[in-house]
Parts: structure tokens; sequence; C-alpha cells
């Protein structure tokens, strides 16, 4: 791979320029790192804990500890954390099917969820006997983020006072819509009005913010997968969900069974990944921040529209690039695949992936398939062909991976 004396001076501008960027994503890293170590200490993690249980996995100490683990170190009563969930969509699904119930009403107030959502809701089918919440009874409903891309409290409010809402539902991460990332502090004034005016849960799907800030947003359940920042890169799969002792109790029951809860359920061979995946995860998420502020830089400087732009604030690890055509979406995408450690020889093309409503193209050379907090590109094929990127287990391999993504552009 060839990269221009131009690109790496830009990049080389970009770290000069970003420098108190990365002071602060290291102090949040620090910060985080440190609970992550207070709650193993606190929880005695030992080797043992890392062997793993077959069968039942009753009485599964790692288990049961690595649980409390997700609940301190993100302040909440209690946390379920199982290779058994296997995406971040299997994990949002166990958690809605957990507390909802038919004729319960569910309302998003950051409008459309993710896209692998629309079918676990019923949003796209007629609630067809498919098994979807709206197969099941239950009610969606959901509000648009205001004007300037913040939660709309007011009319949540208005909602709330007139109907019973069984769960206030929000997307923390911007996902592929071309809206803001949500800062923690916000969400915690939702919480906090939602609490003051009704019993509902509120649910945050927490995927890609985790360890962003020094604090997880306050919420009845939080969720997310270990094969982004909570896993640190190092867990193979699974996913966590935390929150209030009753709605941890509530999801377990979905998770496995009524009356077994999170007493059963084997580990086999994956604590320990899981383990040093916790505690990698501050500095991952710190060098995936690096990664994409560096890249919001070069691309900013090479014309294109970014979002975050690289002197913003951060609030998840993804980036949005605007590459304007199908073309250099898809130079972008191969760009980064060819600076990738796995799979680089190979050329992604746009497909029509299950769950997604638009073909999409995606760039993934990750040691886990599909571990997106390992550099990887994803985008929809459509106006304006926005390139959402993410991950980078080092800075400097993530450096590499946006310096092949321009090249490659620049070629086109
Ligand atoms: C990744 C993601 C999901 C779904 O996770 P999968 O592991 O792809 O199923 C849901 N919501 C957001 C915001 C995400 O980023």
């Amino acid at each position: 791979m060839i990269i221009s004396e131009k690109l790496l001076k830009l990049a080389e501008e970009a770290e000069e320029a970003l420098k108190e960027k990365f002071r602060h994503f290291d102090s949040v890293s620090f910060i985080n790192t440190k609970k992550v170590l207070d709650a193993f200490r606190e929880e005695r993690v030992a080797e043992a804990m890392f062997a793993g249980s077959s069968g039942y996995g009753y009485d599964d100490r790692g288990r049961d500890t690595l649980d409390r683990i997700y609940a301190r170190v993100f302040n909440k009563e209690a946390a379920l954390v199982r290779h058994t969930l296997i995406s971040g969509t299997h994990t949002l699904s166990t958690g809605l099917f957990g507390l909802l119930r038919p004729g319960d009403v569910m309302l998003s107030v950051t409008g459309k969820p993710y896209d692998t959502l629309d079918e676990v809701i019923g949003i796209k089918d007629e609630g067809k006997n498919n098994g979807s919440l709206k197969d099941f009874g239950i009610t969606y409903k959901q509000i648009e983020l205001t004007e300037d891309g913040k939660i709309d409290i007011e009319k949540t409010v208005e909602i709330l006072k007139n109907e019973k809402i069984k769960v206030v539902y929000i997307q923390r991460s911007k996902g592929y819509l071309d809206r803001p990332t949500l800062p923690v502090c916000e969400m915690n004034e939702l919480y906090k009005t939602v609490k003051e005016v009704s019993d509902s849960y509120v649910f945050i799907d927490n995927c890609y913010g985790e360890f962003v800030e020094e604090n997880e947003p306050d919420a009845d359940v939080i969720a997310g997968s270990l094969i982004k920042n909570p896993g640190g890169g190092m867990a193979e799969t699974g996913g966590y969900l935390a929150g209030s002792a009753k709605a941890i109790e509530l999801i377990s029951y979905r998770l496995t069974s009524v009356g077994i809860g999170s007493e059963a359920g084997c580990t086999l061979n994956t604590m320990k990944s899981m383990y040093k995946g916790f505690f990698y995860a501050p500095h991952t998420t710190a060098q995936a921040l690096k990664t994409a502020a560096v890249a919001a830089y070069i691309f900013d400087k090479l014309g294109y529209y970014t979002n975050p732009k690289w002197n913003d604030d951060r609030y998840d690890i993804i980036q949005a690039i605007h590459m304007g055509s199908g073309d250099k979406l898809c130079a972008f995408c191969q760009g980064i695949q060819a600076g990738s450690p796995v799979d680089a020889y190979v050329t992604p093309e746009p497909w029509d992936m299950p769950g997604y409503s638009d073909s999409v193209i995606m760039a993934a050379g990750t040691f886990t398939q599909g571990a997106s907090i390992e550099l990887s590109a994803d985008g929809p094929m459509k106006e304006p062909y926005i390139a959402y990127f993410q991950g980078g287990l080092t800075y400097e391999s993530g450096k590499v991976g946006i310096l092949s993504a321009a090249s490659q552009v620049l070629d086109k």
C-alpha cells in the first residue's frame, strides 16, 4: 500500500490539531479503566473464574461475578452478560420482550430505532404471525427529535400524562441516521423527568456509547453488544443488559426461562475473553475515538461533509462522512478493507443484507466476524452516500485504515 506524502502530512497536521481532544479521550479512558479495576478488585476476580462451566451452568462464579462487575461499572443494580446473546439486536429484542406484555405501549423518543429493530417491533409488517412485538399485541409509537436534534421532553411528558406507556425507548447513538448522538446528560434529564410523571421503564439502546463518557446514562435498562465497545475487541460474541434489579429479573426470565432466570446458563470457554475485553474496553474505545477524530479532520480538509466535525464533542465512536456518490462510498469501504489485518485482499461490494431496507456496502477485515469495535465501515447505497465507520483496535492500525480509505477515494 502506498500512502502519498500529502496524506501522511495531513495526518500529522490532524494529530497536532487534535492534541487536546486526544488528551480528553485518554483521560476518560483512565477514569473508566480505574472504575473497571476497582470493580475487579471489589468482586475479587480470580483465575478460577475464567474456567467456564458446562451443562446447566449452576453456580458459575465467573458468570455471576461478571454480571456484578458490569452492574458496578455502569452504576446499575444488576446486569446480565451472556455469550448466548448473539448480537445487539438479539440483546435489545430480549430486553423488550422481557418487559412488554400484550396491550402495552412502547414509545420511542428518538425517532425510528435502528433498522434491524423494524422487524422486532413490527414497524414494517402488518403484525403477521411472526412473533414480533406487534404480533403479540404491543403498540409502538414514536416521536421525533426536535429541529436541533434533542429529545422532545415537552412532548414526551404530554404523552406520558395522557396515556400509559410501559417502555420509553431511547437510541443513544445515531446508528445509520444523520442525526446527532445524545450526550449522557440529556438522557439523564429525560430519565429524571419520566420518573417524575410516570412509572414507565426507560430503556436505552446503548450500542457504541459505552465508555465514551465518564458515566453511562441513568435508565431502567441499558443494553449493547460485546462485539462493540464493552467487549474491548476481545469478546468473541455476546451482549449485555444492565439496569434496575426488577427490570433485569424480568428480562432474565425471557433470556432463559421463567423460574430459572439468571441462575443457569453455562459459559463454556467464553469467560476469559469477556473479562479481558471489559478490562481493555475503555482503552479500546479511546483508540476508536482517536481514529474517528483523525478521519473527520482528514476528510474535512479533503472537502467532505463530516458528522461529527473533527473538533466537535464526541458521544459515540461512529463517524459519518458524506461521500456524495456510490463510487466514492465504495472506494472508501474498499480502502478500509485493504487497510485491515484480516481479509485485506478481498473487495467488498454492496449487497441486500437481511434486516436492512437499502442495499448496503460493508468493510470489515476483522478478527471477529462483524465486530465493529474493530475498524469497519458501512454505508447504505442511497443519497447522500454516507460512509459510517467506527472502531480501530489500536489507533495506529486505525490510522493506516483511514489513510488507505483516503488514498482510494482520491484515486476515484
Ligand atoms: C449495532 C447496533 C444495533 C444492533 O446491533 P447488531 O449487533 O448489529 O445486531 C442496534 N442499535 C445500534 C445503535 C447499533 O449501533
